[in-house]
């Protein structure tokens, strides 16, 4: 293990500095038995660690860097804003050129409202529903995460369609109670859940791609499904783009699937690396966000001006034919893998959704958090500890998607198919 000493030696100086040696815990390679890896530096789809290992990255910070690391165009304009100071307290034309840009490329965002996390993004929502519709009830699917927020941190409870369960010590069960689970694309669950509670459900949160069990994609017009049974009910449908959001599309999931939400949260690849989230939707609902209306959410450095910037440089470079270059190099990624599970026989799913690829080492199609649920973890293990060696930076858990960037090239593909055939000829 020589060769991540120096990662060894930072991770004993911060395990009595923090909780678990880290500010998020996925971060501490927990799953797959290893120590956190700590990085110094990244340049597009590369990312080197402390001792010097260089890798190729599919993490990209957990989704924001489309671009890849330390793209010219946003650390360039990073450089002009920070000389001009770091934060004002009061409004900025960044903020309004961010704004512009989101409410022109998501479609349902009419007015948008900055935050500094995915969390703030989706606990906002939830009250902006709560104070707009009247009615506490929240409905979230099995497996799917929307941040650290009490009412969104919980488990199922037992049965079909039942109030949820604290997901977390210190989640008060009364919270939790708010919240029903159903089981993503269960159709029937959720027609259960609005026959139950219907009346008092305040809207119905969704990733229109799930990127927290794995990466799974709606089957059945799940998403069309979903947007009219809230409408028949009067709830309000909230998408959480946070993850797919300017990633699995230019027009976001939303624009792909051609299904248009009440609310959306996004988060990740707005923020091209900085601290940014950010919630909108009609401005009919917007408008009652303080100070325009009564519903309150605030924050001192929300719209940040170098958050802005990094956001706006970021969407701003990507055209819809980056979408399609991504594409393309998802496919032969994905052509690669299955050659190589089929020729060493390794049952292996394979979920995309634009730049954002799932691979499970499970022999059905996963479609839900309880399919997912049943891959190979002992395989999974195995081949991340492989790719790791081979200098391949992957998330470090089965339940985790990988990304790809404009920086990825064939090349970097190739690498990676290749490392992924010596790790499967390993699990032989
Ligand atoms: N929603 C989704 C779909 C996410 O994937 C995440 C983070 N992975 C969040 C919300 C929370 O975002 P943050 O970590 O920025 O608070």
């Amino acid at each position: 293990m020589d060769r991540f000493s120096q990662s060894i030696d930072a991770y004993k100086e911060a395990i009595n500095l923090m909780p678990g040696g880290v500010n998020s815990p996925v971060r501490a390679f927990k799953s797959v038995g290893m120590d956190p890896i700590f990085m110094e530096s990244g340049k597009g789809a590369t990312i080197k660690d402390i001792d010097g290992n260089e890798y190729i990255d599919y993490v990209l910070s957990w989704g924001p860097l489309i671009l890849g690391h330390a793209d010219e165009r946003v650390v360039g304009q990073l450089h002009d804003v920070i000389e001009r100071g770091t934060s004002f307290g009061a409004p900025t034309l960044l903020e309004n050129k961010l704004a512009q840009l989101v409410i022109d490329r998501v479609p349902s965002i009419e007015m948008v409202r900055m935050v500094n996390s995915g969390t703030e993004a989706t606990m906002s929502a939830l009250r902006l529903a709560r104070g707009y519709t009247g009615r506490d009830l929240i409905l979230k699917f099995e497996g799917s995460y929307h941040g650290h927020g009490d009412s969104l941190l919980i488990k199922a409870g037992s049965g079909v369609a039942t109030l949820g369960l604290p997901d977390s010590p210190g989640v008060p069960k009364t919270i939790a109670q708010n919240t029903i689970t159903v089981a993503y694309n269960d159709q029937e669950g959720v027609r259960t859940a609005f026959e139950k509670f219907g009346d008092n459900i305040a809207a119905v949160i969704a990733e229109p791609v799930c990127g927290n069990m794995g990466v799974v994609p709606p089957i059945n017009n799940f998403l069309r499904f979903l947007r009219e049974i809230t409408e028949e009910h009067g709830s309000l449908l909230i998408f959480d783009e946070v993850m797919t959001g300017f990633r699995v599309g230019y027009h976001s999931a939303q624009g792909h699937f051609d299904v248009t939400p009440d609310l959306t949260c996004l988060g990740k690849v707005i923020g091209g690396g900085l601290p940014v989230g950010a919630y909108g939707g009609k401005r009919e609902i917007m408008e009652q966000v303080a100070p325009a209306g009564p519903i309150y959410q605030a924050g001192t450095l929300s719209g940040n001006p170098l958050a802005m910037t990094a956001g706006y440089e970021t969407l701003n470079a990507l055209t819809e034919d980056s979408y399609v270059e991504m594409n393309k190099k998802v496919d032969l990624l994905v052509e690669g893998y299955r050659k190589a599970a089929d020729e060493y026989h390794i049952p292996l799913q394979i979920n995309r959704a634009g730049s954002m690829v799932g691979i499970f080492f499970a022999e059905e199609p996963v479609v839900s958090f309880a399919t997912a649920s049943s891959s190979n973890l002992e395989h999974f293990n195995q081949y991340y500890r492989t790719m790791i060696e081979e200098g391949i930076f992957l998330p470090p858990s089965q339940f985790e998607g990988l990304f790809l960037s404009t920086a990825h090239t064939e090349e970097h593909i190739e690498k990676t198919i290749q490392a992924a055939r010596k790790a499967f000829s390993k699990l032989k």
